[in-house]
């Protein structure tokens, strides 16, 4: 199998990857692999705290009654996109050779697990607003700031706080994959199709889909140009783009008669456009090496176990 980062991807959390030379079968696998089996960090213990506190300053009270069970934030925690950074040696805690063979209350080191805290209470009594609304933003990181969250999931609402509440905790962040819990998984929508080729059959009939004036993601008009001297396009992005355009015109559209198949697509052989994003927690290379990884290591175990059965 080879793999190659389509043209302008990634952007942002997203990507397009095509892979050759493989089949449906392999490529389902990178994509269970990408879901269920790459690591990533996410927040798995929370230590709340409780009891009443009191503001020294203005004499305020206020109580770890919350609008939300503590079950229920620390669920909200668990799925805010930790930075993961693959290659600082992070790692499970069942590996880790300070933790594995402590009992399960003391397990938990700088190499096997990541420390957040958060502090705060709700407005003061005289204030005009009397709701304040806690964000991921106000998580601080006790372990090495390169686990600060990122920018992108800073206004992720964790909870609302009234006025006397107030909300402090501990959180702890540990290595997981999504094959035990939804949170350790890295990506989304993963998805791929066959790799199309887009042909030009018959240019005058093509006209009803030409004249709609529509355009290709990056601004190009959809007309006989694009199509070049050969009439068939091999671009993947503006095949994606023209699959999508292709339902102007389609059954149901009152087009479809007109248009005639004017324009078809042919599959290239053992060719997939494979397509999906991530959290924030990796990139999607990051994810994408992962998944090649978690496959590798799981195919060399799976031919020494042939080699002991077979001897
Ligand atoms: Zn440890």
């Amino acid at each position: 199998m080879k793999a190659e980062i389509v043209n302008g991807w990634p952007q942002g959390n997203s990507i397009r990857i095509l892979l050759t030379e493989t089949s449906t079968a392999q490529v389902n696998s990178v994509r269970r692999a990408l879901i269920a089996d790459v690591p990533k960090l996410a927040i798995t213990r929370v230590d709340f705290a409780q009891g009443i506190n009191q503001d020294n300053a203005t004499g305020d009270v206020y109580e770890s009654v919350n609008t939300l069970p503590d079950e229920v934030i620390a669920h909200r925690l668990a799925m805010i996109p930790i930075p993961t950074h693959p290659a600082e040696g992070i790692v499970f805690p069942e590996d880790c050779v300070n933790c594995k063979d402590m009992i399960e209350k003391d397990k938990g080191c700088p190499s096997c697990q990541i420390l957040y805290s958060l502090k705060i209470q709700g407005n003061p009594k005289d204030s005009d607003d009397e709701l304040k609304y806690v964000y991921a933003s106000d998580l601080s990181v006790i372990s090495d700031p390169m686990f600060g969250l990122k920018e992108e999931h800073q206004r992720i609402p964790i909870t609302l706080l009234s006025k006397g509440q107030y909300l402090q905790f501990y959180a702890f962040a540990t290595l997981g994959r999504g094959r035990d819990h939804a949170k350790w998984s890295p990506v989304a929508a993963v998805a791929f199709r066959p790799q199309m080729k887009a042909i030009l059959n018959k240019p005058k009939k093509a006209k009803v889909l030409f004249d709609l004036d529509l355009k290709t993601t990056d601004g190009k008009a959809i007309d006989a140009k694009l199509f070049g001297k050969d009439k068939t396009i091999s671009d993947i992005n503006i095949v994606f783009d023209l699959e999508k355009a292709i339902h102007q015109v389609g059954a149901g559209t009152g087009r479809d008669a007109a248009f005639d198949d004017a324009i078809t697509f042919e599959k290239v052989e053992d060719a997939f456009v494979f397509t999906f994003e991530t959290d924030g927690a990796l990139t999607p290379v990051q994810a994408f090496n992962g998944a090649m990884q978690e496959l590798k290591g799981r195919f060399e175990n799976l031919s020494t176990d042939i080699e002991k059965a077979i001897a």
